[in-house]
């Protein structure tokens, strides 16, 4: 009897121990579960008469102002005639005036007029037809206008290290001329900030040297130094995921979903951005962005560059047979092909559904990884897609997830659908300890400009004798 009735002591204790926890577990799991998905997308309005326009622009080109093969006057042109709605002329170290106005013209590109490369830009009359439109293609007015972007620099003009950072409406000559500092990212996004300009790191790929070793996309120390600085800068939105064919970016994918991963639990998102970064006309048609906009106006594009409303597509790359396609290099500039394109994005409860066209494969990615892929038939009829979260196995444990099509003409993403789970964000706080400070004062020392030229001439010297 004594016996039986510790046991049932015994047995109470227990369930008052662990009937708390389950509880406390029950509710932990619907907490996690109650996450809902923010959509970029979201204040987009698809169909109907107050549709959004979807505009295909460029934020990344050079000229002979600085060290392109391609004359400023003729760039315009170009992207105008290849049917770009919006264009931002981003010279190194020059920051872009209306296209009507001299460009500034820097001591560093005399070379270009020592061998002939004369800068013309365009009369008052030719500027005006373009915005509007009246500007002939073919012999025939396009009908509708390219806007003109003003205040586009890619800073850090003479680095050997290409530590790029866009900045885009900078006011007039602010920027001119800033040559920049070996690995340093931050001095460029420090000067777009005081100016009020919003910027986003170019190519990080070319920097990471990540078409050689794919792992250096994923290198932590590289991660944090780029995650540092985009969450201790508002101004500083993002990153280019696809630049001009991908020649040194071909895995900045997988650069963007680290990233991603790095900002995302401090409430940063970080927006995906794919440029041309011209120099010659076969690269007009390389990669872009296409922002949905309710009308095109400069004022539209920096919203949008803020918002993430807008796709990302490149027409060149080399394979990934590993993750993210293709199966197969691509090049397809210049083909006349569509790009994979994207009509409409829904988000339902755990569900977002997307309706694409001129794509015959369709990749999911959540924190790094491909979680759902389907072939399907490529059509230039809309169709529609659905994934459904809850059907993902640990999904309440993805910071985000973001969408991929791909099809005969390129391939082209969203930016990511963040999964909030409504917890307040941490604020993110720099690591000042000392063995943190002594890192970043060696790298700064390490990047004092005879440093970085004797490692490039070493490397130089090291694949020329590879060969
Ligand atoms: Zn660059
Ligand atoms: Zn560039």
């Amino acid at each position: 009897m004594k016996k039986a009735f510790r046991r049932w002591i015994a047995a109470v204790l227990v369930f008052c121990l662990v009937a708390p926890t389950c509880v406390v577990a029950a509710a932990a799991a619907d907490e996690k579960s109650s996450y809902t998905i923010v959509s970029p997308y979201e204040e987009v309005v698809w169909t109907g008469d107050k549709a959004w326009g979807a505009y295909k622009g460029n934020l990344h080109t050079h000229s002979f102002v600085s060290d392109a093969e391609v004359d400023y006057r003729d760039m315009i042109i170009e992207y105008y005639n290849q049917g770009f709605d919006f264009l931002a002329m981003t010279d190194h170290g020059v920051t872009g005036k209306a296209w009507n106005e001299k460009p500034t013209e820097l001591p560093l590109y005399l070379y270009q007029r020592v061998i002939g490369h004369t800068v013309h830009y365009l009369t008052d009359e030719e500027y005006n037809a373009i915005q509007d439109g009246s500007y002939p293609v073919d012999g025939q007015a396009r009908g509708r206008g390219m806007t003109c972007i003003t205040g586009g620099n890619e800073l850090n003009a003479l680095t050997i290290s290409k530590d790029h950072v866009n900045a885009i409406f900078l006011p007039e000559h602010a920027g001119d001329n800033y040559l920049g500092y070996e690995n340093d990212y931050e001095g460029a996004v420090r000067l777009s900030q005081h100016y009020g300009a919003p910027c986003f790191i170019n190519h990080p790929g070319d920097w990471l040297n990540s078409n050689d070793d794919r792992a250096n996309c994923s290198d932590p120390v590289k991660i944090s130094y780029f995650a540092d600085i985009l969450l201790r800068y508002d101004n500083c939105l993002g990153m280019e995921v696809f630049n001009e064919h991908n020649g040194t970016t071909g895995y900045d994918r997988d650069t963007w979903d680290n990233l991603l991963m790095a900002c995302l639990p401090y409430g940063k998102r970080v927006i995906g951005f794919a440029n041309g970064d011209t120099h010659y006309l076969r690269d007009v048609d390389s990669s872009y962005s296409v922002f949905m906009m309710e009308e095109n106006t400069p004022e539209n594009v920096r919203k949008t560059m803020a918002s993430g409303a807008f796709f990302m597509v490149t027409r060149v790359i080399r394979k990934d047979t590993e993750k993210f396609g293709p199966e197969e290099d691509m090049d397809v500039r210049d083909s006349g092909l569509p790009y994979p394109t994207f009509s409409n994005i829904q988000v339902d409860g755990h569900k977002i559904t997307v309706e694409c066209s001129n794509a015959d494969d369709i990749r999911w990615v959540a924190n790094g990884s491909v979680i759902e892929k389907a072939s399907v038939e490529e059509s230039d009829a809309p169709a529609a897609y659905t994934i459904d979260l809850d059907t993902i196995d640990g999904a309440e444990d993805f910071l985000y997830v973001r969408c991929q099509i791909m099809g005969k003409g390129g391939i082209t993403l969203t930016q990511a659908f963040v999964i909030d789970d409504g917890a307040e964000k941490p604020v993110y706080e720099r690591d000042n300890s000392p063995s943190a400070v002594a890192v970043r004062g060696l790298r700064q020392f390490l990047s004092l400009r005879i440093f970085v030229l004797f490692k490039k001439l070493f490397s130089l010297l090291a694949s020329a004798i590879k060969k």
